[in-house]
Parts: structure tokens; C-alpha cells; sequence
């Protein structure tokens, strides 16, 4: 079966580009992050990419892009937010087959504190913890179901709130219950100069991955090249690409945020909004892709189907 997608996939998918997104690649499954990717899958994946498509880098493929030159079924990998497993799992596996990748790292949270949603789940997720003061409630804690609908329940509550009034909440919940901040998931400056060392592109994702759109110009100006100088600081290496958080465009950025990111000298940026990229698309607005699928057959075939 698998045999006979790969011949479809030859006879389709010329001069397209494929870019998919990541977040975390973890080294074993989280039960309060069932839908990101293990180190299994991930190896599966990139095995399955190495095999039947054309993996290139960002700077590659912008180039191609512009010049009509895309190789068949092009495809690019990508990371967002800057998680410490993209040094430690996801970047061996990457090095096995060969496959660039693009890590885009939101730069407040290199120091330590981790972003306020993993801060959240992470309440969550300790076993042995059967309660939780919730509110000035006591709320039993029950199986990983009711543990997730909880931690959605706060997602939904605190999501609203302003950002200050966010991190208070979040920090409530910690010193309610007693409970140390975790080990820190995001990558530190040391640590991303380490990634980028391994040929991993570092690309932009603002300071604080704020959503651009709310905010004044001059607000995202700032979120926008200071990120840069902070990246290419810690690199000694230019930094080209950027990702806009949540990324989707009408709804968390607009054209006024699509200038300031070419303004800033970024080559490439990338959306979250689904679809491939061909000669002639607006390389500020490069269309992106999430391979969810649990098996390596449903993988391939919705890569294929993103393509037609
Ligand atoms: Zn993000």
C-alpha cells in the first residue's frame, strides 16, 4: 500500500513547497500533551519525508521560490517557540536524515520561565497529585480526561485576561497549591547558540509572542527587531526568517505587520494558515502545514492531499 502512494506522490507535486510546523518533539508521550509528537513519531516522520520528498532549507527555498527553481515534492521542516527538545530530541533525528530545519524562538522566555499555557498544563500533570486548589476551591484532580478538560477550563479563563493579569493568575495557581515553578522546557541563549552551531536555522518569533495585530506599530516594531538583535547576538549568525505568533493572517497579523517584518530585513515569514507555496507567492506570507496523523500511511497520504 504504502508503495503505491510513493507512485502516486511521483507523478504529482512538482514545484510546490510543503512547509511544516512543530512545536515540541517530546522524548516520551505527555498525557497532558496527547496531540504533540514523540521522538518515535518524529523519527517516522523524517524517515518518511527523507524517503519521498525533497527537504530543503528556508534560505533554500526562498530562493527557489523567487526563481522558478523549486525542486519536485520541496518540503521544509519548521519549529515554533524555541522548546529545549528541539536541541535535545528533535535535532539528533533531524542530523540521521539529512534534514534542515528552521527553529523560530519568542526570545523572553530563554531566562527560565516557561510560556504561561505549558505553565498551566504542567499544574496538571503530576500523577501522585490527586487535588488542586482551583480558585479557593479544592477540585479532585481524577484520570488524564478530566485532567485535561481542568487545564482547558483555566486555558479558556486566564486566555482572556490581559497579560499581566494572566501571569498573576498563573502564578495564584503555583503558590495556591505550593507547587515549584517546573524545569524550564524553552532553550537559553547557550542553548540556541549550541542549535544553531548544528546547522539549524534560528529564526524570529518576537519577545513575547504577543498577538501583532493588537498592538500599535510601534509596539511591534519593537516585538519584531528586537527579537533579532537578541538572536543574531547569540548566534554571531543573521538572522533571516520569522514566524508570526498564532500566525494567522486577518486574525493576529496584518499588512501593516507583513511591512514591519520585511522593514526589519527578514526574508522569509511564515503563517499558520494551511496551503503550499509556489513561483510568485509573497514570501512574507508563506503558507504552513501541522502533520498531526498517528500513522506513517495517513501522514504520507495528507502530505499528498496537501499538494493537489
Ligand atoms: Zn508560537
Amino acid at each position: 500500500m504504502h508503495s503505491i502512494l510513493g507512485a502516486v506522490n511521483k507523478l504529482i507535486g512538482g514545484n510546490k513547497l510543503s512547509i511544516l510546523i512543530y512545536h515540541q518533539v517530546l522524548e516520551q508521550f505527555d498525557p497532558m500533551r496527547p496531540y504533540e509528537v514523540t521522538a518515535d513519531i518524529f523519527n517516522w516522520h523524517m524517515q518518511l519525508i527523507s524517503k519521498h520528498f525533497s527537504p530543503i532549507s528556508l534560505s533554500e527555498a526562498a530562493d527557489h521560490i523567487k526563481n522558478n527553481t523549486l525542486p519536485k515534492r520541496a518540503i521544509c521542516v519548521t519549529f515554533d517557540d524555541g522548546y529545549l527538545n528541539n536541541l535535545t530530541v528533535a535535532q539528533p533525528i533531524l542530523a540521521k536524515y539529512k534534514i534542515p530545519a528552521t527553529v523560530y524562538v519568542a526570545t523572553a522566555f530563554t531566562e527560565g520561565a516557561d510560556m504561561w499555557n505549558d505553565r498551566v498544563l504542567d499544574l496538571f500533570k503530576d500523577a501522585n497529585l490527586t487535588s488542586l486548589i482551583i480558585e479557593n476551591k479544592s477540585v479532585l484532580l481524577g484520570d488524564w480526561d478530566n485532567r485535561n478538560r481542568l487545564a482547558e477550563e483555566q486555558l479558556m479563563r486566564l486566555k482572556y485576561l490581559s497579560i499581566e493579569e494572566r501571569l498573576a493568575g498563573v502564578q495564584q495557581l503555583y503558590d495556591d497549591n505550593n507547587l515549584p515553578d517546573p524545569t524550564p522546557r524553552m532553550m537559553n541563549a547557550q542553548q540556541i547558540k549550541q542549535l544553531s552551531e548544528t546547522g539549524v536555522e534560528i529564526g524570529g518569533h518576537t519577545v513575547n509572542h504577543p498577538i501583532l495585530k493588537v498592538l500599535s506599530k510601534e509596539l511591534q516594531f519593537e516585538e519584531i527587531n528586537r527579537c533579532k538583535a537578541q538572536l543574531e547576538g547569540w548566534t554571531g549568525k543573521a538572522v533571516k526568517h520569522f514566524a508570526y505568533p498564532n500566525g494567522s493572517y486577518g486574525k493576529d497579523l496584518t499588512d501593516e505587520t507583513v511591512q514591519l517584518v520585511k522593514d526589519a530585513g527578514y526574508e522569509t515569514a511564515v503563517v499558520t494558515d494551511w496551503g503550499t507555496s509556489s513561483y510568485g507567492d509573497d514570501l512574507h506570507r508563506l503558507k504552513r502545514f501541522t502533520p498531526w496523523d498517528t500513522s506513517p500511511l495517513k501522514f504520507h497520504a495528507r502530505l499528498l492531499k496537501s499538494r493537489l
